[in-house]
């Protein structure tokens, strides 16, 4: 019997899909169960290590609401660390995925099915702390759903309440431009990832695997100041922002930034 894994649909004219809601069907299960297998998730904890973990309980936090379950890596990481941990993800498909990925870790997830720009409709409670990482931020295209989004993630926050929210360096890459574009490895040469095209609108990502396969995600390429300054223009009252898991990032040029925004 064959399975048939469906494509991910991009239509013909691929960087013109600038649109929030394609997110569901840019993560087919093909590209998802690949990137975990080449990825395992001990070798991902590692190159972390415990930051996340570390910058949660040097505020007290105790319950968490992870709003990119995605397949469930920090959700998993949470739970073992003894946070209460609330799994949301605007897919069905990653939260699947996620409560197995659960399950074989000894954690029954769990886990809320919610798109981020009605989050309060489907999510309740409240929370010390929203982690929205994995650059997952990137796939709002809409100013309106950006805002729409943080404002939410704010709702849902206890008074004292932080956000935790990454993102990937988007200035390096365009105003590094298209021609000197830098390719990242993952896995050291197993899974390569490079922006295909480069607008300010839009970073196309190619991800390839060993066995040739390739897939796309069309992301919007955020700035470290203009993410910065939506957060504050939501509430947040006061913004740190951390270079690849470290404190100070001067020098070389980080490939991700780490946002802790806090309430008051
Ligand atoms: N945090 C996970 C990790 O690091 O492995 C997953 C990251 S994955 C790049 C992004 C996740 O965000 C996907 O699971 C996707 O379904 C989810 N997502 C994207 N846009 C969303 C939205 N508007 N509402 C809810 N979830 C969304």
């Amino acid at each position: 019997m064959f399975i048939v894994h469906p494509a991910q649909k991009f239509g013909d004219n691929p960087v013109e899909v600038r649109e929030t809601g394609h997110y569901t069907e840019e993560y087919v299960p093909s590209f998802v169960e690949k990137w975990d297998s080449l990825i395992d998730w001990e070798r991902r904890a590692q190159s972390e290590g415990d930051f996340f973990i570390d910058l949660l309980r040097k505020r007290g936090v105790k319950d968490v609401l992870d709003v990119a379950t995605g397949t469930g890596f920090h959700s998993v990481r949470l739970l073992a660390a003894g946070f209460e941990t609330v799994s949301a993800d605007g897919s069905a498909e990653m939260l699947s995925a996620a409560f197995a990925n659960g399950m074989d870790h000894g954690h029954v997830m769990r886990v809320v099915q919610a798109d981020w720009r009605w989050l309060n409709r489907d999510v309740h409670g409240a929370y010390d702390a929203i982690v929205c990482l994995g650059n997952s931020f990137t796939h709002l295209f809409s100013e309106r759903d950006r805002r729409k989004a943080l404002a939410e993630f704010y709702a849902m926050l206890k008074h004292d309440g932080i956000l935790v929210l990454d993102q990937r360096n988007y200035d390096a890459i365009l105003d590094d431009g298209y021609t000197s574009k830098h390719t990242y490895y993952y896995c050291g040469e197993d899974v390569s990832v490079e922006p295909e095209y480069v607008d300010e609108g839009l970073v196309r990502m190619r991800y390839s695997f060993p066995d040739d396969s390739v897939y796309h995600l069309n992301m919007f390429p955020l700035r470290k100041d203009y993410t910065r300054r939506l957060m504050s223009e939501v509430g947040f009252q006061k913004i740190e922002t951390y270079g690849d898991f470290q404190h100070t990032y001067r020098g070389e040029q980080p490939d991700f930034f780490v946002h802790v925004a806090e309430k008051e």
